[in-house]
């Protein structure tokens, strides 16, 4: 695990570790300017000037505790490629497209995505903490309107009790843990207070980009909400640090289950021994392994996007080695809407055989 918080270095040199430990501070101190950007690395901005661009159509968003996590000098770090600006997210030859899961087409209300029948998946608020370079929703990063507003809100609270199919809404975003935490809060009731909806599920990388965020009033707060699930978003072992690890202690402490979903990303984890550490790090937190997506083809996410093969191998190799709580599913969110499917590697059965030697029947009965 890696030990934090490090925040004696560069800008922050002499932030009290009040202040650090301090989500608010933390929110309020990020990184989002090329002059900024240039403070931190020690570099000049004009060195920095293709970032321009980039950052004009996808802005920049990293917390001092995540940038504290990386070698700020290292283009191929990791967790620097998941925050920091890249000009290849403008390249149009690596294809993509703003909406490729037609998420815009399947909202019955603004905000409420209501694609699978017994689903609905709230886009609560589009504020994340940091920006993901990957993030499957870059499109909302800049949309005027999408934010947590009170009356948005009450629409998609209106439609779910008006729709006795959904009896479970995952709230999402952007990062839901962002909106203020009394909205929020009566949010979740609402919901809850719907007979049908049986339950609640919330979808955020706070615990791994501003674990301050899981304060202990906040989980009290979620804990009246439960049935409860927390779905989040480790992609790194390293970034299993012992700030993420209480954050996600304090959520199963109060009753809330943690999952993770990972994204296969490119230069990020897409090795086996990358993707067993993360893995395994999780196991030891218990934090269950729940998907690893491909990564889908979102316009300014080409230079993440891996072929299935490359997952296909890495789950074949996970299945022969580690233990079974550690193994996540692998899934393919179909373009147009048509849900996710799960990848399997090719079957092992032939294999038990022993190369031919044995055969099985329909019912898996061998000889
Ligand atoms: C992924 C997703 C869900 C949840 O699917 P699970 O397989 O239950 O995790 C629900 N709604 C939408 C729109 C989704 O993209």
């Amino acid at each position: 695990m890696t030990k934090g918080p490090r925040q004696g270095g560069g800008p922050w040199e002499g932030v009290p570790p009040e202040a650090w430990g301090d989500w608010r501070w933390q929110f309020r101190n990020r990184v989002r300017t090329l002059r900024q950007l240039s403070a931190v690395m020690g570099r000049s901005v004009a060195s920095l000037a293709a970032w321009g661009p980039v950052m004009r159509v996808y802005p920049v968003a990293i917390t001092p505790y995540y940038l504290s996590l990386m070698d700020l000098a290292d283009e191929g770090d990791p967790l620097r490629r998941q925050c920091f600006p890249d000009p290849r997210e403008l390249d149009q030859a690596l294809g993509g497209e703003e909406d490729p899961l037609g998420e815009g087409e399947a909202m019955p209300v603004p905000g409420l995505i209501h694609r699978y029948p017994d689903r609905a998946l709230a886009i609560a608020t589009s504020t994340c903490a940091l920006h993901c370079r990957h993030c499957n929703r870059k499109r909302l990063w800049t949309a005027k309107g999408s934010g947590g507003a009170r009356g948005r809100l009450e629409a998609m609270v209106d439609h779910v009790a008006g729709t006795p199919a959904i009896r479970e809404v995952i709230v999402s975003g952007g990062d839901p843990l962002l909106l203020a935490e009394g909205l929020l809060d009566w949010f979740l009731g609402a919901l809850r207070a719907i007979p049908h909806v049986e339950v609640l599920r919330i979808g955020s990388r706070v615990p791994v980009t501003l674990p301050m965020r899981v304060t202990p009033g906040l989980c009290a707060m979620l804990k009246r909400h439960r049935p409860l699930w927390f779905n989040t978003q480790f992609n790194h072992p390293r970034e299993i640090t012992a700030e993420a690890a209480e954050a996600c202690e304090r959520l199963l402490s109060a009753g809330i289950p943690v999952s993770n979903q990972s994204v296969l990303l490119r230069g990020v984890n897409d090795d086996y021994g990358t993707m067993r550490d993360l893995l395994y790090g999780l196991e030891r937190i218990s934090v269950r392994p729940y998907y690893l997506f491909q990564c889908d083809p979102v316009r300014g996410t080409g230079h993440f996007r891996t072929e299935l093969w490359t997952g296909l191998g890495i789950m074949e190799q996970l299945w022969r080695n580690v233990s079974g709580l550690c193994l996540p599913r692998y899934v393919l969110d179909c373009p147009g809407g048509r849900g996710k499917i799960p990848l399997q590697p090719f079957s092992l059965l032939p294999e038990c055989g022993g190369e031919g030697k044995h055969s099985f029947d329909k019912t898996g009965h061998m000889d």
